[in-house]
């Protein structure tokens, strides 16, 4: 039988809600407490303006790489419960979050699944993904999407700001 192989995911993640850095930060060891998960690199915190519904508070943002040997749902489902440990409640779209975690990418796979959809649909316009993902992967190939440093080049104008 074949040995499960270990793949390489992003993960964004974003909240702005009591003291979000602090859960960011508490959010980089719970992800490499994951089963068969290793925390390769983690970017560094962003402070950035809210996209959406503009009435609330600035998010900070940063996203890792994790090598893992979850599959594509058993990682969003421990990204999900890590949410809720951090008292996330889903309110209505583009509300104010303790902490928001995303898959990203998951390897190199293309996925359309009714749970989980990846390379993310969104990750592609986002200076808050792209800038730290840029960050700690700066040759990173988005599959169906292009290079992560066109990408962030082509998202002038949007407020964020290194902490
Ligand atoms: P959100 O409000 O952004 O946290 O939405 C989370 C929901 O989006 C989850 O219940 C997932 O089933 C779904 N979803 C679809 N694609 C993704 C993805 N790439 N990363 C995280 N959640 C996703």
């Amino acid at each position: 039988m074949n040995e499960p192989s270990f793949k390489r995911a992003y993960i964004g993640l974003g909240g702005n809600l009591d003291d979000p850095a602090t859960r960011i930060q508490r959010a980089f060891i719970a992800l490499n407490g994951l089963p068969n998960s290793q925390l390769v690199k983690q970017s560094s915190l962003y402070r950035t303006a809210p996209v959406g519904y503009l009435d609330q508070p600035d998010f900070i943002n940063a996203v890792v790489a994790l090598d893992t040997i979850l599959g594509p749902i058993e990682l969003l489902d421990a990204l999900l419960y890590l949410e809720l440990d951090e008292g996330r409640a889903r309110s209505f779209k583009n509300a104010p979050r303790t902490l928001d975690l995303d898959v990203l990418m998951y390897d190199d796979l293309q996925l359309n699944h009714e749970r989980l959809v990846v390379p993310h649909p969104r990750m592609g316009a986002r200076a808050f993904v792209l800038f730290p993902l840029q960050e700690i992967a700066p040759d990173l190939w988005i599959p169906g999407m292009g290079s992560v440093k066109q990408l962030a080049a082509e998202c002038v104008g949007q407020d964020i700001e290194r902490l």
